[in-house]
């Protein structure tokens, strides 16, 4: 379950960034070794785009595969007031098998409720529809549901993890194979490799270095919502993104952010701001004029956000916001593009999105708590996403991330898992 928007990292995003509160680190691999899987994975999950419009946008092997959604109208003019204000607003890459030039035929009927919602005619291009759904009746593919892994084993030596034991309806199975690679998500891999502890790797398993589960980032976001005088009845507004302060701005030298849409809002979601923000709105009319933001800034890597496991082995979430100055001022970048907008210059929270005190289900951009790199002193995996200390274990998700950039994760993720992919062929001889 996710909102189908596919961003590339930056190529920058790369390299060694200073930010105001510290230094987004490099990666072991550069934007090109990465490219090609990009396009891969954008071929493969269908995304709809288009380059050359976005002047933060990284070099590429090949166009979208899909022309870029068109705007609604109200979006539309929001496109051509902010070009004309000087932004360069561009078409927000999205997922999803819809065809636009033939809608008897296409899949996706471009509904009101994408975002944060699974898709009920399977037409947002996720990991089930693309990737797993189409492999089903193969004879080697299995997929066993209802399952959660519980523990790795490993031989004497702990070199290699013998045994997945899984926990299926509360009984135990047992699994094994010559690779096995855990991708559970950055909170849930690290819990499994935790709680996989055993006299070889009495800190959990490929932790010699304590590295599991630090380094936990999320980004800094904020969903804003933004009332317009004017009726806004888009269905699927995310369509429209802004890269103009990703790198800075004349009055910023550091790293801001990405703005771009979200799902439209409803009216019970503004139950909480709604009394104070706008006396005599109702809920639904508030809904009727909202124009719904999400703004993406970078949270830096800090070994002391991490998780951690409690007795229960239950997933504790340490994390101390950074780099706070780059969210606000992106906040204050768009109140300043509303005053071209026809919006009201104050924005509100839309709790319904992000909560003040953010708890574990807030996360949904979670990365880095296995982080990959060179040296297994700072590392949890190698390059190639194998486990510095174990020959056949691989963690491939958003876990092996080494700082986050300011857009979505899910296309890296998707891109190194088709590199990785590239690589266990060769390991299985
Ligand atoms: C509402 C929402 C909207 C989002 N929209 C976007 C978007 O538009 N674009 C974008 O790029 N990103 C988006 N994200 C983020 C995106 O969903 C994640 O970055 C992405 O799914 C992470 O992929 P992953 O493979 O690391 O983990 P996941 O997708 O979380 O996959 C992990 C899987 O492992 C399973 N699992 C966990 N523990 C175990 C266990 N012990 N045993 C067995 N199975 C286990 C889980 O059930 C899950 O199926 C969104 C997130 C949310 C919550
Ligand atoms: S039908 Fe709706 S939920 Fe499904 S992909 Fe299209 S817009 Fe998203």
């Amino acid at each position: 379950m996710y909102g189908a928007a596919l961003f590339r990292l930056r190529k920058e995003d790369f390299e060694e960034r200073k930010h105001q509160d510290g230094v987004s680190p490099a990666w072991p691999i550069r934007y090109e070794n990465l490219e090609p899987y990009y396009t891969q994975a954008e071929n493969l999950y269908q995304v709809h785009g288009e380059r050359g419009i976005d002047p933060t946008e990284p070099p590429a092997s090949a166009p979208y595969p899909h022309p870029p959604l068109a705007h609604e109208p109200r979006i539309q003019e929001l496109f051509e007031k902010l070009q004309k204000s000087g932004h360069h607003p561009f078409p927000a890459p999205t997922g999803l098998l819809v065809n636009e030039q033939d809608w008897p035929n296409s899949p996706c009927v471009r509904c009101d409720s994408c975002d944060g919602f699974p898709c009920l005619v399977h037409a947002k291009s996720d990991a089930e529809v693309i990737c797993v759904r189409p492999i089903l009746g193969r004879e080697n593919v299995t997929l066993v549901t209802n399952a959660e892994v519980t523990k790795l084993e490993t031989s004497a030596t702990g070199r290699e993890v013998t045994r997945v034991i899984v926990d299926r309806n509360g009984v135990e199975e047992a699994y094994s194979g010559s690779i096995v690679v855990i991708s559970a998500g950055a909170a849930n891999s690290a819990r499994i490799l935790l709680r996989s502890a055993n006299d070889e790797h009495p800190r959990g398993l490929a932790n010699g270095s304590d590295m599991v589960g630090r380094n936990y980032m999320f980004h800094n976001s904020t969903a804003l919502v933004a009332l317009s005088k004017q009726e806004n009845p888009t269905r699927f507004q995310k369509t429209l993104s802004v890269n103009d302060y990703y790198f800075g701005a004349d009055d910023f030298e550091y790293p801001i952010g990405n703005i771009q849409m979200i799902g439209k809002s409803r009216g019970p979601m503004f139950r909480e701001d709604a009394p104070s923000f706008a006396p005599g709105f109702s809920l639904d009319e508030m809904a009727r004029h909202s124009v719904d933001f999400w703004l993406s800034s970078e949270d830096l890597p800090d070994p002391n956000n991490r998780i951690t496991l409690n007795d229960k082995a239950e997933i504790q979430l340490h994390y101390t916001f950074n780099n706070q100055e780059a969210k606000k001022r992106l906040r204050r970048k768009l109140e300043s593009m509303l005053e071209h907008l026809d919006c009201h210059p104050h924005l509100i929270p839309n709790h319904a999105y992000l909560h003040k005190t953010i708890p574990i289900a807030g996360v949904g951009h979670q990365s880095g708590t296995c982080r990959f790199g060179s040296d297994p002193e700072t590392s949890v995996l190698d390059v190639n996403c194998k486990a510095h200390e174990l020959d056949n274990l691989y963690v491939v998700d958003t876990s092996f991330f080494v700082s986050i950039g300011a857009v979505n994760p899910s296309l890296t993720a998707i891109a190194n898992a088709l590199r990785v992919g590239e690589h266990l062929p060769e390991r299985l001889g």
